[in-house]
């Protein structure tokens, strides 16, 4: 079972830099990332907003070769600023906070 961090969940609820309590994964940001990426952005932000922060350690990689490219949030219904929030979470990790690296 997965670690649960209260801190990282409490962290993006409260910043007003990640928004992806909108996302209602509807996966049509998975169909247009350039990458393949199965799992950026939905299952990645819904995890770290729950908490969990194993699973989002588990996917640095993804997370640092993420191009920004926003081609995934050109279609996004709920308007999620999907290129922001994974800078966000490299910001975190790069600052090694919320312990997301040990
Ligand atoms: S396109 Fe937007 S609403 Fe749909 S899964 Fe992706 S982030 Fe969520
Ligand atoms: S910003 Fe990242 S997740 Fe979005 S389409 Fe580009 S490579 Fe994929």
């Amino acid at each position: 079972m997965s670690k649960v961090s209260s801190e990282l969940a409490a962290k993006l609820k409260q910043s007003t830099e990640f928004n992806a309590e909108a996302c209602y994964h509807c996966g049509t940001c998975t169909a247009l990332c350039p990458m393949g990426y199965e799992v950026l952005p939905r299952k990645l932000f819904r995890e770290a907003m729950l908490g969990l922060e194993e699973k989002v350690k588990a996917r640095i990689p993804e997370i640092y070769q993420c191009l920004l490219c926003r081609m995934c949030e050109e279609n996004c219904p709920q308007d999620v600023h999907i290129a922001e929030n994974v800078r966000y979470l490299r910001n975190l990790i790069n600052k090694e906070e919320m312990n997301l690296i040990k």
